[in-house]
């Protein structure tokens, strides 16, 4: 069995965004771009399939500009085996990169596909839907934990208060969560290897899609600054002014 991920080059998650002076979007100069986290999760789960024997080849996908060539090399140094960049000239919106991936699902036929539950730039969480209503295919979000069976999967899913394991037949979508796994960090003989993994590069018109978008980006505000706290010399004290200046209690 082929495993596809999909992975997304975002701005590193040690990082503090900043906001562009003219309010028009996050301010991407000189900041250090990493993994997507949940990608990672992604990426060390179809690994983990190929170290078991279920899976014999894992392929990975972005879709964005050269740059990204540098996710998809890590992602190579992590395990997968090639790389698909589809070049733009930066990452489109979520129903673009789902019609991109589809048209790869179609040509790479992998019995599954995995992607991060959301990217953490832009927070959409809609990528691996979208790509499952597209392909008509099954879908487990949240992933906690994938058990593969013949030609089926089962996910177990995080939803509020609890679990919840659905059975999906293949070829299936699951988008992983954050205790799916922990993902392992590339050794440097492994990241000498990638240098020489394959990585293609395609267009979205070899593909046959039209690139565009329905969503303009208005405006970023960063979040309202913290007023600075108060320290208290006593709970007598603690206790006087939750009562009289919060007034809650
Ligand atoms: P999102 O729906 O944007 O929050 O992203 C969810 C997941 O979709 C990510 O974790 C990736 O697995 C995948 N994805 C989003 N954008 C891209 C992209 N430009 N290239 C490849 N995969 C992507």
């Amino acid at each position: 069995m082929k495993v596809l991920v999909a992975v997304k080059r975002v701005i590193d998650y040690n990082v503090k965004a900043r906001v562009k002076a003219d309010n028009s979007d996050v301010d991407l100069a000189n900041v250090k771009m990493a993994l997507n986290p949940f990608c990672e999760i992604a990426i060390e789960e179809a690994v983990r399939l190929k170290e078991a024997g279920t899976a014999d080849e894992v392929v990975v996908v972005s879709v964005g500009s050269k740059s990204c060539d540098e996710q998809i090399r890590t992602a190579l140094a992590l395990g997968c085996d090639r790389g698909i960049r589809i070049d733009t000239p930066d990452s489109p919106d979520s129903l673009s990169v789902a019609k991109l991936l589809a048209k790869v699902v179609e040509q790479e036929t992998p019995g599954l596909v995995v992607l991060g539950k959301q990217a953490i730039d832009s927070d959409n969480n809609q990528t691996g839907q979208m790509l499952a209503a597209l392909l008509n295919r099954p879908q487990g979000t949240f992933a906690s934990a994938v058990n593969i069976s013949e030609d089926k999967v089962q996910v177990t899913r995080e939803i509020d208060g609890g679990l919840q394991t659905v059975e999906l037949a293949m070829p299936a979508i699951v988008t992983t969560d954050l205790r799916l796994n922990e993902p392992r960090y590339a050794s440097l003989p492994n990241i000498m290897k990638a240098k020489r993994k394959p990585l293609t590069v395609i267009t979205p018109d070899e593909l046959g899609v039209t690139v565009g978008s329905n969503i303009s980006l208005l405006r970023v505000d960063p979040p309202a600054e913290r007023q600075a706290g108060v320290k208290v010399s006593s709970v007598d004290e603690l206790v006087e002014k939750l009562r009289n200046e919060a007034k809650v209690i």
